[in-house]
């Protein structure tokens, strides 16, 4: 969508609140996006103390002046707490020093605090002028010609507090520190059979407590909006105990700054660490405090905040939008989408009053959808052991096994898998090695303390390989499941796991064996399976990109060099484009697009007018496939002959480094929420005698599952791709931040 200025010459951007990591991808974005309008992008330096202030606080921000920040965390603008602008007095300074620029639309990035103070100034606008006009200090001509405020707003807040959007600004990187702390902490807790009690922030909002303690495996959490029962310290630490007669050597509790009991009493991690010292157990507290909010942002909140950026100006621009509504822009089911400010506002503080009534189930409720379902996952997996069956309980047999490449994040599905359906009083048979094993018999009975410790590391403890059986070793499989007595099977992998599991269905009419449930699990690095907006994995392979990449930029800039940084993907561009919005790439090669030789010697030009003009890095990423021809070595030799002695040319083909690592706590989080989904899908099949194969994903925010027989008509089979990728919308956005061409980039 575009639209005309339509006289309007400038807008103004401004951080405020409390700083987080992202923050200043969204400032590139908005001021990217607004000189791709024509439009003046002013800062507002250090929040509403600026606007306040004026002068030197409000200036103009050009393309170069927001080059390479992506990878800083806080904000490159500032921000602050501005007591002043609470008051009228102040509101009318900022009116004022708004108008000396004839900025009247502004980019409000802040928690719901500093939103709630820019609608306020936006409603009281038209009051501001008058008085200015009145007292002389603006002429009326110019009040005129800037009647209304048109504010947007945008979400930066670690804490994940803000209704209306799934996600704010800060929250994937704040977990990202939360989740490395704690496993540091883990591993120094399991040498010397220790307690940790970790506080982390959230004073009205469980989310990072909650998705710290999935991601990490803990024993036990604590956040504002599900407060324990009366007695829970006798609880908390029988279930501690158990865990440790069990066989876990450490134990590890986490809770949320704002935790509080059934009567809206404070619970501190002091107090929790008190408790467990009752058990005579050697415990620590380790309270993280501000190292949550800083670092280097995440690639979610990398890419996500330009795309959220960039639909801050559109909305801004909008003729519908002009002096009306003020608008939050958040992220709804994986999409961008505007909400009005003030109902978001209004739910936001309507939950904080729930939370201070003491009305949990109603705070729960007004969470996002699956919050609650979160709780009851977690509240499962740091069960001690499982829940004994019930008797006269039919105990199935459930098959799990890992295949294609190594994705990180399947263990932690397997150990979710595990964990979920043992505690439904049935039995899980783990498959070594892929379908290879499954071909062989390689079976392995797994119990609650066998997956112990698997909700961390990268690669496969199962194993895996990329065998699809055909022929023989479909009977050898269907003999397999028959003496293994296998009830149901679950497939965690990528496109090889697919095709087997499609396989395996397409031969039902031959081998009966097959005619049990069968569920795929998406887990691949490269993003490209079918009824999946994510793959487990791709979050962590992208991060792992990001960072290297970052490095890679550092190396380059004390000489004019461009770089050519191949990425994997197979014939999907999803790591290329992604990686390359998270790290401002110029140019990005997808097969998807196709490479010509003309567009190469438009790169070449591209490349050349912008070292002339003092550009001094250059980043091009290309996805592993994007041409056969034009290949990594190909461009990097075209570039480097082209250079001359104006730059020099580097290719970093980063390889099997993408497919390591331990998994991003999304990833962590996504592959506990889809293992969950499959279990009691092959369950509630396998009790009712339906054979049903299918393959499940999360598709706007949503698990669903799709029936094995769609596979075929929702792939490229030859490319090894799904026909629908949603991602590929974001292209013109990664355009219009990288365009601007050799002089600005
Ligand atoms: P956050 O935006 O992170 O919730 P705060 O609540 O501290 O952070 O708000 C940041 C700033 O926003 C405040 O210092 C103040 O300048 C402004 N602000 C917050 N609430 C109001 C309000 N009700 N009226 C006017 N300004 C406000």
């Amino acid at each position: 969508m575009r639209y005309t200025a339509q006289g309007m010459k400038s807008l103004g951007v401004l951080t405020s609140g409390g700083d987080a990591p992202g923050m200043n991808a969204a400032v590139r974005a908005v001021v990217r996006s607004a000189l791709e309008h024509g439009v003046e992008a002013y800062g507002i330096y250090e929040g509403y103390q600026g606007l306040v202030e004026g002068g030197q606080r409000i200036r103009p921000l050009t393309w170069d002046s927001v080059s390479g920040i992506l990878h800083r965390g806080g904000t490159i603008i500032g921000t602050a707490r501005c007591p002043a602008f609470r008051t009228r007095e102040g509101r009318l300074q900022a009116a004022h020093n708004l108008l000396a620029h004839g900025i009247d639309r502004l980019v409000v990035i802040g928690g719901d605090g500093s939103l709630t103070g820019a609608q306020i100034f936006k409603q009281e606008w038209p009051e501001l002028l008058s008085e200015l006009v009145a007292g002389g200090s603006i002429a009326k001509a110019l009040a005129e010609a800037h009647p209304q405020l048109t504010i947007v707003g945008l979400v930066g807040s670690i804490d994940n507090d803000m209704a209306g959007t799934d996600i704010t600004i800060g929250a994937n990187t704040a977990l990202s520190r939360i989740v490395e702390a704690v496993d540091a902490v883990s591993s120094t807790a399991a040498s010397h059979q220790r307690t940790f009690v970790v506080e982390v922030m959230g004073r009205h909002c469980g989310y990072l407590a909650l998705m710290g303690a999935i991601a990490t495996g803990a024993d036990w959490v604590l956040i504002p909006e599900n407060p324990p029962p009366d007695g829970w310290e006798t609880i908390m630490c029988d279930t501690l105990r158990a865990a440790r007669q069990a066989g876990r050597r450490e134990s590890i509790v986490i809770v949320a700054e704002g935790a509080q009991d059934r009567h809206g009493h404070p619970i501190s991690s002091r107090y929790v660490c008190e408790v467990l010292e009752r058990l005579q157990q050697d415990v620590r507290v380790t309270i993280l405090g501000h190292v949550q909010r800083g670092g280097s942002p995440s690639a979610f909140d990398r890419y996500m905040s330009t795309v959220l950026g960039y639909q801050a100006v559109e909305q801004l621009l909008s003729p519908e939008t002009a002096g009306g509504e003020s608008y939050l822009i958040g992220m709804r089911e994986n999409r961008v989408k505007p909400v009005p400010l003030m109902a978001c506002v209004a739910e936001t503080q309507a939950l904080a009053e729930a939370l201070a009534q003491r009305d949990y189930e109603r705070a729960i409720a007004m969470r996002s959808g699956s919050f609650r379902e979160n709780l009851s996952i977690f509240e499962t997996l740091a069960r001690a052991r499982p829940r004994p069956p019930t008797a006269g309980q039919r105990r199935l047999r459930l098959a799990v096994l890992n295949a294609s490449a190594p994705a990180p994040g399947m263990n932690t599905a397997t150990r979710a898998a595990v964990r979920l359906a043992l505690d439904q009083g049935h039995r899980v048979i783990g498959v070594r090695h892929g379908f290879e094993g499954l071909i062989e018999g390689h079976f392995e009975e797994l119990y609650w303390m066998s997956v112990e410790g698997w909700v961390w590391p990268g690669g496969s403890e199962l194993g895996t390989n990329r065998q699809i059986p055909t022929g023989k070793e479909l009977y050898a499989i269907a003999r397999q499941l028959e003496t293994g007595a296998i009830d149901a099977l679950l497939m965690i992998g990528g496109w090889t796991g697919y095709e087997s599991v499609y396989s395996l269905y397409q031969h039902r009419d031959h081998y009966p064996a097959f005619n049990i449930p069968m569920i795929c699990l998406p887990a691949s690095i490269n993003n490209n399976l079918p009824g999946s907006e994510f793959s487990i994995g791709a979050d962590t392979a992208l991060n792992s990109i990001v960072l290297v990449v970052d490095k890679i930029k550092q190396s380059a800039v004390a000489s004019r060099r461009a770089f050519v940084v191949e990425v994997m993907g197979r014939y999907c561009g999803y790591l290329a484009l992604l990686s390359g919005l998270a790290t401002g790439a110029e140019r990005v090669y997808l097969h998807e697009e196709g490479v010509t030789l003309r567009d190469l010697q438009e790169d070449v030009n591209n490349l050349i007018a912008g070292f002339r003009q003092g550009k001094r890095l250059g980043l091009m990423i290309r996805n592993e496939n994007a041409n056969a021809v034009y290949s990594t070595g190909f461009m990097h030799a075209l570039f480097e002959e082209e250079g001359g002695e104006l730059f020099s040319v580097r290719q970093a083909i980063l390889g099997h480094l993408q497919q390591g690592g331990n998994p991003s706590p999304f990833d962590r989080i996504q592959a506990t929420r889809l293992a969950a989904s499959c279990v009691n899908f092959l369950l509630e099949q396998a009790v009712q005698g339906k054979p049903e194969a299918a393959f499940i994903g999360l598709e706007r925010g949503q698990v669903r599952v799709h029936q094995m027989e769609e596979f075929p008509r929702m792939i490229e089979a030859k490319l090894q791709r799904p026909k629908e990728q949603w991602w590929l919308a974001l292209r013109p956005i990664a355009r219009i931040m990288a365009q601007a061409g050799p002089s600005r980039s």
